[in-house]
């Protein structure tokens, strides 16, 4: 599975999954663009690219602002002649019981979901399709966006949406070439989740502990987490898969959380 001379633009790859992308990606030969709302920590990602002999460009976007996606994308292009691979990857998580959510946290978790994935997918299918080279968008979704879990209503929500835009783009794209997919992973040990499980804790009168066990991890066949290499694995066959055979699919990856 190899990825060479190929740009790849992936979001929230200062951190966590998106990073590890980012790195796996650069292994197999990308050029890769860190577009990440953390420009100090998207610069020392890029920077440690670098360091391996790759070539990668840090941008700072917000996903949410649509000037600042377009602007990104251009400049991908600009400096590296095109635009081969997104990864639609930034998200953030707020956890809270339907009847307490504030609007204003509803409408920033949809939008950096969602109105993320739509700019920058807008913005990359402009690209490819201009470019005629076409190629393949990954939308990083969840197991969350086959199931529902309390407190994460607008998290279920987006994710579940995220399905029905990688669709339309598989059927959009095909006659320019361009893929679309989905990754669902399970739990994976990063800031996103860290962050989540005191919350949790808090919301639901558990330990810590029994948040990983009894609630996290509870449908894993093996009480295991998903790790940033698992997703990272399914990220590359998706970006690397030569064909439309591979399109409009989701692909959970989640130690049997959820069993298609
Ligand atoms: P993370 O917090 O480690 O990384 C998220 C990155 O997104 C950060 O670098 C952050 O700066 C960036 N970001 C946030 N808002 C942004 C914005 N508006 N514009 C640009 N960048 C922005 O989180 P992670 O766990 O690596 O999550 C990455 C993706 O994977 C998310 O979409 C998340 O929903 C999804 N996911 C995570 C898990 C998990 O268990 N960690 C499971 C399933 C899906």
């Amino acid at each position: 599975m190899r990825l060479d001379k190929k740009v790849a633009f992936v979001t929230g790859a200062a951190s966590g999954i998106g990073r590890r992308i980012a790195q796996v990606y650069a292994q197999a030969g990308a050029i890769v663009v860190v577009a990440d709302l953390d420009m100090e920590s998207a610069e020392a990602a890029a920077q440690e690219l670098r360091g391996t002999g790759a070539r990668a460009l840090a941008v700072a976007v917000d996903v949410t602002d649509e000037s600042q996606v377009d602007a990104a994308v251009a400049r991908t292009v600009e400096e590296f002649g095109g635009l081969d691979v997104l990864v639609s990857n930034a998200g953030i998580q707020i956890v809270a019981p339907l009847a307490e959510f504030k609007f204003a946290d509803w409408k920033k978790l949809l939008a950096v979901h969602l109105d993320g994935a739509f700019l920058t997918s807008r913005a990359a299918m402009r690209q490819m399709i201009a470019s005629g080279r076409g190629g393949s968008m990954i939308f990083m979704g969840s197991v969350h966006s086959k199931e529902a879990s309390v407190l994460k209503a607008p998290y279920v929500t987006a994710k579940h949406g995220l399905e029905g835009l990688t669709k339309v783009i598989a059927k959009e794209g095909a006659a320019h070439n361009v893929r679309a997919n989905l990754i669902c992973p399970g739990f994976v040990r990063t800031p996103l989740v860290d962050k989540q499980i005191p919350e949790q804790a808090k919301a639901l009168g558990l330990s810590e502990d029994d948040v990983i066990r009894k609630v996290m991890l509870k449908e894993t066949v093996d009480g295991e987490f998903t790790t940033v290499d698992d997703v990272a694995a399914a990220a590359l066959l998706f970006a690397a898969f030569p064909s439309n055979a591979l399109t409009g699919q989701s692909l959970v990856v989640s130690h049997g959380w959820f069993m298609q």
